[in-house]
């Protein structure tokens, strides 16, 4: 991570967007926050820098919260408090031994709780919502430095927890959790791109949380990638209903074709508690590629078929703009929720993940996958690298939503560019 001069990362974790800022604080605690909050003109929350655009960008104040990581959990009644800055990485291992677990996570335990839920971040499965579902209330610090705690059930929550930063500086988080489980994964390489094609959520109901990881084109026999499976190892469909439709799993410790080496990627092969599985990066090594962006979008999944055709065939049309620029692709499901600026909704999604190489064409390949996808109602990923502007129309409650951001924040303190151009302020 390189440092600013006022000691603050001088850009995101990828390293594709380097912040633009007044100045930069991290207070100590909950009460130094609220003074800098109240004093700021302007302010935006940094969380771990996982995202790729310009969410945390302010001419005012970028505050980071990484001193407020607390995280406690209420073994009898199945909750986590977790501070405003705190990590799944500082969280996840402490909800685990309390007996307790998270219905899902993201791919990657290195992001902040608040960051993650602020964005909309998910993972995959069919059964499982994003992120922030599993918020049960949230403690947002406001403009003038007072405290506000909101609960599930109380008017305007759905509102504030796909936030974007906007609601206010998120101090805390409660989670609910569920008990705690196992996960087995497996690698399945002998996916045929016809069987894809033809019943794309066929292949996504295989297991608890699949990805299909690809590059879009024929890889060797014809085939789609990797086929990433996560069982709960309590309710699993059989081994031979799974491997009629993806073929055999490859050897756990063999490496990924789409995503590299063993050491990269979480256990496959052998069960583990669900923390230890469902992220496919693990907290000890480094995520992902690096030097990259990303893009993703959310389609409802009666538009699979349709969508997944015609991703395919936008890089059959485009094969060198897309070899220069695509490191890999993943196709995960999300299942529909009440949040109001959730990908999901009120329709249960395919999301279309691509993982670029820091190179110039990655916007040309970003605009192909926009122009492809154009006719399936897309949702971007608020958190990552899109050209087209937003239709806020897709999201029943966008209007919901800015009037609410403009009752806690009627000075638009926490407002900033990002904002200004989705149409949001
Ligand atoms: C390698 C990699 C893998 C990824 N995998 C996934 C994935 O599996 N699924 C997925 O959906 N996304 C994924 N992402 C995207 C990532 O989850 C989101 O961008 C997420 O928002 C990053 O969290 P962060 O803490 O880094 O937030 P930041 O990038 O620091 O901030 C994101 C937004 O949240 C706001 N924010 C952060 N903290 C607070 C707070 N305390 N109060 C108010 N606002 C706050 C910021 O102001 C900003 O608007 C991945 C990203 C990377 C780099």
């Amino acid at each position: 991570m390189t440092v600013a001069a006022d000691g603050g990362p001088a850009r995101n974790w990828a390293g594709n967007h380097t912040y633009a800022r007044g100045s930069f604080s991290a207070p100590a605690d909950l009460e130094e926050l609220r003074r800098v909050v109240a004093g700021a003109d302007r302010i935006r929350v940094l969380g771990t820098g996982h995202s790729f655009n310009d969410g945390v960008d302010t001419p005012g104040t970028q505050v980071s919260l990484r001193h407020l990581d607390h995280v406690s959990v209420d073994a009898a009644a199945g909750t986590a408090l977790v501070g405003g800055g705190a990590r799944y990485v500082d969280a996840l291992p402490a909800i685990h031994a309390a007996g307790w677990a998270l219905p899902n996570t993201g791919s990657l335990p290195h992001i902040s709780v608040a960051g993650a839920v602020s964005t909309g971040t998910h993972g995959s499965g069919t059964g499982n919502r994003i992120a922030a579902s599993a918020v049960a209330a949230l403690t947002v610090v406001l403009p003038d430095g007072d405290l506000l705690t909101v609960r599930r059930g109380e008017p305007g929550f759905e509102g504030m927890v796909v936030g974007l930063g906007a609601k206010g500086v998120v101090a805390e988080l409660e989670l609910a959790l569920v008990p705690t489980f196992d996960v087995v994964q497996d690698i399945h390489p002998g996916l045929p791109w016809e069987r894809l094609l033809a019943d794309p959520l066929a292949v996504m109901a295989t297991g608890y949380s699949v990805s299909v990881f690809t590059r879009w084109v024929d890889e060797p026999g014809g085939t789609v990638g990797d086929v990433v499976v996560k069982h709960r190892t309590d309710d699993r469909r059989p081994a031979e209903e799974v491997e009629a439709l993806l073929g055999r799993p490859q050897p756990g410790e063999a490496p990924s074709a789409m995503l590299g080496a063993s050491e990269h990627l979480t256990p496959r092969g052998t069960p583990g508690p669900w923390f230890t599985r469902l992220p496919h990066f693990p907290p000890d090594g480094d995520p992902s590629f690096g030097d990259e962006d990303q893009s993703e979008w959310f389609v409802p999944l009666e538009h699979a078929v349709g969508a997944v055709a015609a991703l395919r065939a936008a890089v059959d049309a485009a094969p060198a703009v897309f070899a220069e620029a695509m490191a890999v692709s993943e196709l995960r499901t999300i299942a529909a929720d009440d949040i109001w600026l959730s990908g999901s909704a009120g329709r249960a999604s395919l999301a279309f993940h691509f993982t670029w190489r820091n190179v110039a064409a990655r916007m040309d390949a970003v605009r192909a996958v926009e122009q492809a996808l154009a006719p399936f109602t897309p949702r971007a990923h608020w958190g990552k690298t899109f050209t087209r502007p937003v239709d806020l129309g897709l999201w029943e409650h966008t209007e919901d939503w800015i009037a609410q951001r403009r009752a806690l924040d009627p000075d638009g303190r926490f407002a900033n560019g990002y904002l200004e151009r989705l149409g949001l302020l």
